[in-house]
């Protein structure tokens, strides 16, 4: 299956560019949620997040930072949006780990990532147990 957004780096697709640089670039969103909704992507194709080197989801974040500011100086604004769907199942549409940044506006009509789910059920006991769990698998991974 071909990968639109490894096309877009291999430069067989087009793409509205906005940064590049080694291992990221960034371009604005085909079907955008805000003006200036842009993407930053890793330059070599992984799915998810944690498929990539903690070196190059460093620089995805450190592109994503630039992006953001560049966008904001652009369009005048100061706050976004900033999310990765991480995964089929929340919501990826494209197989290739990528980052939303989404300028924003007071009043603009849209909503925190809450509006997303409704609150979960959770104990102040399970709450803590979970985190005793998750806790254990960071330090013995
Ligand atoms: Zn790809």
């Amino acid at each position: 299956m071909e990968c639109i957004f490894c096309a877009i780096v291999a430069g067989d697709m087009p793409a509205a560019t906005i940064y590049e640089d080694a291992n990221t670039m960034a371009f604005l969103d085909i079907a955008p949620l805000a003006k200036g909704h842009a993407l930053v992507i890793p330059r070599t194709h992984a799915l998810r997040l944690s498929d990539v080197s903690s070196a190059t989801a460093g620089e995805l974040m450190v592109a994503v930072q630039a992006v953001t500011k560049g966008l904001h100086a652009a369009l005048g604004t100061t706050d976004a949006t900033i999310a990765i769907h991480d995964g089929p199942a929340a919501g990826q549409d494209v197989p290739h780990l990528h980052a939303h940044i989404v300028p924003r506006t007071s009043g603009d009509g849209g909503a925190p990532i809450h509006a997303l789910f409704s609150r979960q059920a959770a104990t102040p006991d399970a709450i803590a147990a979970l985190a005793v769990q998750v806790r254990t698998q960071l330090e013995n991974p």
